[in-house]
């Protein structure tokens, strides 16, 4: 028996979504449909403090739009944080978690401090390790004003699976997975229950993902996915990273650098067959 392939798109409402999400919810809809495969859409709406619901009815909005169908009901993260903290627990029982009350303004001081400091695939400096040793209470309660952040211990993650870990990648083949380039994430933080890494490995799970095609500035979180994925017992999905978009001036296309939205091109006059024909699926 041959498995229906599942695909996702899954923005986050912190924006509006601009020519580089089209193409990666375009792309997800080809690809499920070229597979007879399912397509669903997942609103990402974990980070409590920067989701606004205006943005959410955009997303539904300039996807129909683009002429994009996708199954009901539409899963919000934010209507299932008991998953995400069932998810933690597990770690935590592991105990592969620890509770850090560092701010960020004190972890920047520690990394300017020390010359060449390590710093993630996203240009964050590595934790410094600072509250790693401080065994302090854990509360895993969904607190909105909880004091601490939760961090994983990448080392003692990284030895419990005991063997090199990989994902397969489209087209390419199996890439070696390398969590460490992270140091100790932050997996939980104040305002924010559960990180996007934590609830991006358990909706793959629970909606039965079976390939993940999302934009290449998540390549490396792919290794922490798989990380997480092979602690917490989770299916592994296939991934597809494809290229980004970038406008006229070669700057990559994101929410943060204000780049030209859907309904600002629509409101210009550009149709939605004019989006399909530039982005290459007309
Ligand atoms: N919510 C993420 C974003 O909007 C995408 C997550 C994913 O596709 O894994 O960038």
């Amino acid at each position: 028996m041959s498995l229906q392939p599942v695909f996702r798109f899954a923005p986050s409402p912190n924006g509006y979504l601009h020519l580089g999400h089209a193409y990666s919810a375009l792309l997800n809809q080809k690809r499920a449909h070229e597979s007879d495969g399912r397509f669903l859409l997942r609103i990402e709406d974990i980070d409590l403090d920067r989701a606004r619901p205006e943005y959410e009815q955009a997303i539904y909005e300039d996807l129909e739009w683009l002429g994009i169908h996708w199954e009901k009901p539409v899963r919000r993260q934010s209507e299932h944080i008991e998953d995400y903290l069932k998810a933690l627990s597990k770690l935590r029982e592991m105990d592969l978690l620890f509770s850090c009350d560092c701010t960020r303004a004190v972890l920047a001081q520690f990394a300017s401090s020390h010359n060449n400091w390590p710093r993630d695939p996203d240009e964050s400096p590595l934790y410094s390790g600072a509250c790693r040793a401080k065994n302090n209470y854990i509360s895993l309660r969904l607190e909105h004003n909880q004091k601490f952040a939760l961090r994983l211990r990448m080392e003692e993650a990284v030895a419990r699976i005991e063997k090199q870990l990989f994902w397969r990648e489209y087209n390419i083949g199996n890439i070696a997975a390398n969590p460490g380039v992270w140091g100790d994430i932050v997996l939980s933080r104040k305002s924010t229950p559960a990180s996007y890494h934590i609830a991006v490995v358990v909706d793959d799970a629970l909606q039965g993902v079976t390939d993940v095609v999302r934009g290449h500035d998540l390549y490396e979180a792919t290794s922490l996915h798989r990380l997480l994925q092979c602690l917490l017992d989770l299916p592994e999905p296939k991934y597809h990273h494809h290229g980004l978009i970038y406008d006229e001036m070669g700057v990559k296309l994101s929410k943060s650098q204000k780049s030209i939205s859907l309904r600002a091109l629509r409101e210009e006059g550009m149709s939605a067959r004019e989006v399909k024909q530039r982005l290459g699926f007309w």
